[in-house]
């Protein structure tokens, strides 16, 4: 029996802390102590909830598998994420739809039909928008499925519920594939509308979930369509992809194995620091690289120069250092810094120990750091990895962000567990060539960071249990 928590609800990330109280700066972080109210009614609070939260998550994370669904004859409603990057109409990294086809093909292997759909970028839900249409996905798609859709995808009209769609979804015959028109041309999806998702609903003959891209959002095609769909008396259902996802990012956590090493970095620590709280309980150490890392080295006191900063969040810093010191989670941070005097590649470099002079910003972690978080993260036997450690964009300041790469690999092949999330991290692997070389590299960026957060995604909600087909 789970008992919810009884502290009163707390917004993120906004009341995260409260306004700090006593001395603002020392170069040591504060020790909190039991009763302290900034414990008590921030931090503590937030941990309390989202234990709760992460607990209530993996009751009900066995869901029904795609596999497990008798789909000859019948016709799969599938939810994909196919929010392709596209340059000038032309498709410039086809991930999204490659991560889909297990799924896809799941379905027309065992004599079923499949209607796609997806967003793609952000129209404004007004109607039909040629940047956004999703016929050059349905190209793509039909090329990479070949001789499994002699047919080729069909995706005709303006919207996803007009009558030529209808039409070509309901009189879909085994072994065809029809993609429905951009879902965001309808301002219903957003907005989670009933009537559209009733509509959508009918369209299918059970729903499946691929979209774990989109998992963190309460769309109509995430929640309400499969919500309609079970009305009607149809099976909803997880597939390979959002499977996978959930395997990795909430099974295999929930069994780690320790030391268990959290690397995180990126840009903002604002989008962090949930996370890092979350896992702190669950965690042995917690690596900060990247531009997050110097508002944590301000909260200790150290001089970092030029370098990117989120001022208004050094006090929170220092709360969060505190209650990780309380908590036996170590936070291990740059000790040097490969730095320069302006954003760019051609200007004058140098390596900066401990602070950073004025006038010099750190773009990446140095060559001592680089070795010490290399050797903390080869003896870890589970890794989880959310942020690049520096402008991997722009050599050399990949140097860091590879090594931790590489270290992570060199970890994975002694056993350990090891999933790699974020989109500019997950895009960084790929461009390295390095992808395939860890457990897991999730598709997700946002819905993988709530994930960690211990957030719960609503739309698992939706789908029926393991236990629905016996
Ligand atoms: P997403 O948020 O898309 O899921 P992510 O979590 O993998 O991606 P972000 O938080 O978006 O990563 O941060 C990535 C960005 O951080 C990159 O563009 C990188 O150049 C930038 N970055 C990393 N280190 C630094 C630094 N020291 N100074 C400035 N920018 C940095």
């Amino acid at each position: 029996m789970i008992t919810p928590p009884t502290r009163r609800a707390i917004s993120i990330p906004s009341a995260l802390f409260p306004p700090p109280v006593g001395p603002a700066t020392t170069s040591t972080p504060r020790v909190c102590c039991a009763g302290d109210p900034i414990v008590d009614v921030g931090v503590g609070a937030l941990i309390e909830s989202a234990q709760y939260r992460h607990r209530m998550l993996l009751r009900s994370m066995k869901k029904l598998h795609l596999k497990d669904v008798a789909v000859t004859g019948k016709r799969a409603l599938i939810r994909v994420d196919f929010n392709v990057p596209m340059e000038a109409g032309v498709i410039s990294d086809d991930r999204r739809i490659r991560s889909s086809l297990a799924s896809i093909r799941s379905v027309l292997e065992r004599g079923g039909s499949a209607v796609l759909m997806t967003h793609l970028g952000r129209p404004e839900g007004k109607g039909f928008e040629a940047a956004y249409s999703v016929q050059p996905v349905a190209k793509r798609l039909a090329e990479l499925l070949g001789n499994l859709a002699p047919r080729g995808v069909t995706c005709v009209g303006v919207s996803c519920i007009d009558h030529m769609a209808k039409d070509a979804a309901l009189t879909l015959q085994p072994g065809g594939v029809v993609l429905l028109e951009n879902l965001r041309f309808e301002k219903g999806e957003k907005k989670g509308d009933e009537t559209f998702a009733n509509t959508l609903a009918s369209l299918g003959d059970f729903y499946v979930n691929d979209a774990f891209g989109t998992s963190h959002r309460s769309d109509a095609s995430m929640h309400a369509v499969p919500l309609a769909m079970r009305a009607q008396g149809k099976l909803t259902s997880a597939g390979y992809l959002l499977d996978a996802e959930l395997e990795f990012l909430l099974t295999r956590i929930a069994r780690a194995e320790r030391p268990f090493t959290a690397i995180l970095g990126g840009a903002k620590v604002s989008d962090k620091l949930p996370t890092i709280l979350n896992l702190m309980q669950k965690v042995d150490r917690i690596i900060v690289g990247g531009a997050m890392a110097y508002t944590l080295l301000r909260a200790k006191g150290i001089a970092i120069g030029a370098s990117r900063v989120e001022e208004a969040l050094v006090a929170q810093s220092k709360d969060l250092l505190a209650r990780a010191a309380e908590q036996g989670c170590e936070i291990l941070l740059p000790c040097d810094h490969l730095c320069t005097t302006a954003f760019s590649a051609e200007s004058a470099r140098k390596v900066c120990v401990g602070a950073i002079d004025d006038g010099w910003m750190g773009l990446d972690i140095g060559p001592a750091t680089i070795v010490q978080f290399a050797t903390a993260i080869r003896a870890s036997r589970t890794v989880v990895w959310n942020g690049p450690m520096g402008v991997f964009e722009m050599p050399p300041f990949d140097a860091g962000t590879r090594a931790v790469a590489q270290a992570t690999i060199d970890a994975t092949k002694t056993g350990a567990i090891t999933i790699v999330g974020g989109g500019d991290t997950a895009a960084a692997m790929e461009d390295f060539g390095l992808a395939s070389q860890f457990s897991h590299v999730s598709t997700g960026g946002g819905a993988s960071l709530e994930v960690l957060e211990g957030k719960h995604l609503v739309c698992l909600d939706a789908i029926d249990s393991a236990t629905t087909v016996g």
